[in-house]
């Protein structure tokens, strides 16, 4: 199969790899279309905590099986499917209590094993078995259905923080993560919502309702205003730090906030002291990833066009144009970038 392997940070090459086997009690998906995300573009610039390198990359991806390894699935041709990336051990504490995301053995495709960049991609028994292969209805795309990833871990924030009916929500970062927190907040209930990126290209932008620039006066001011008063709710999606010193600046009493990006070099931050968490009734909570659960969710909600994302995948690349992928989100001139393997390869998906 031809493959985009990562060889070490900074240096990735379409290689020509021997074709994966189908697992025993697993499956072997051919890859149609992979999304670039965030921690792809951190991997190649810098690495990452969980990547084994030389690996292909990619985490966010659908595709048809082509050969399955066990009598529980079934042999129908060319079923289309997308997959919850994790690979859990289903035998530690976390995944008997049915968190796969949270096991303490976990390997993830993209990270520890092949993923998506590649054309072919070998899905083990124990993905298959917690529910991580979701078949897709008609009415998805397989384009549309690389998001449900990113979704699936904007779902396990906002259920951990609670969004609900009647929150006043605010995000910061306008990437596709937080378009997808202020869209899934608003289909939660949410009754305001406010999105903070400090670039000035995000915050014109037409389509969202990006406000508040944080380079202005007076704009911790213009997101009282827009919110009623503090925020409810307040997920950082962005690896700045001192988007978590503005979200505590603005969280109300009983306010909750998702610590939802790794900050990895970008930097450190400190929790307010002990009795402002403590009289303001706080709620801190940690979040990474998703659950099979979450996965299915997101699917669901995707079929449904409970969230419309239609204007979220902007450019489409083939394995030829993995560095312009990078440079395109780097630039930040794309939304999500997709990887289509095989198809025709329309750089600018436009509309
Ligand atoms: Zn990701
Ligand atoms: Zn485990």
């Amino acid at each position: 199969m031809r493959a985009a392997v990562l060889e070490k940070p900074g240096r990735i090459q379409m290689k020509e790899l021997p074709d994966p086997e189908c697992p025993p009690g697993g499956l072997l998906v051919r890859v149609t279309h992979a999304g670039f995300c965030a921690s792809d573009l951190k991997m190649w610039r810098v690495g990452h905590k969980d990547l084994r390198p030389p690996r292909v990359l990619g985490h966010e991806l659908s595709g048809f099986v082509v050969e399955s390894g066990t009598d529980l699935w079934p042999k129908e041709p060319a079923e289309r499917v997308a997959l919850w990336p994790g690979i859990p051990c289903c035998s530690c504490p976390a995944c008997l209590r049915r968190q796969p995301h949270l096991c303490s053995n976990i390997q993830v495709m993209g990270f520890h094993r092949d993923g998506g960049f590649g054309e072919l991609v070998a899905v083990p028994e124990n993905t298959l078995s917690v529910g991580g292969v979701r078949r897709l209805p008609e009415r998805l795309t397989s384009a549309v259905a690389t998001l449900g990833e990113p979704l699936a871990c904007c779902l396990n924030a906002q259920s951990k923080i609670g969004v609900g009916p009647g929150d006043r929500v605010l995000v910061f970062g306008a990437g596709v993560l937080g378009r997808l927190h202020e869209r899934l907040a608003r289909a939660k209930g949410a009754t305001r919502v406010v999105l903070v990126d400090t670039d000035p290209k995000r915050a014109d932008d037409p389509k969202s309702a990006i406000v508040a620039d944080p380079n202005s006066e007076g704009w911790m001011d213009e997101v009282r205003n827009r919110l009623g008063g503090g925020a409810d709710a307040v997920i950082p999606a962005c690896s700045d730090p001192v988007a978590l010193e503005w979200g505590f600046s603005l969280l109300d009493r009983g306010g909750r906030i998702a610590f939802f990006s790794g900050l990895g070099s970008r930097g450190s931050f400190h929790l307010p002291e002990h009795d402002r968490i403590h009289y303001q009734e706080w709620l801190v909570a940690g979040v990474y990833g998703c659950s099979p659960m979450h996965f299915h969710e997101a699917l669901t909600l995707l079929a449904e066009g409970s969230i419309d994302v239609s204007d979220l995948l902007t450019h489409s690349v083939s394995l030829k144009e993995m560095e312009l992928g990078f440079q395109l989100m780097e630039e930040k001139r794309s939304l999500k970038v997709i990887l289509t393997h095989g198809g025709s390869h329309d750089t600018d998906l436009g509309d």
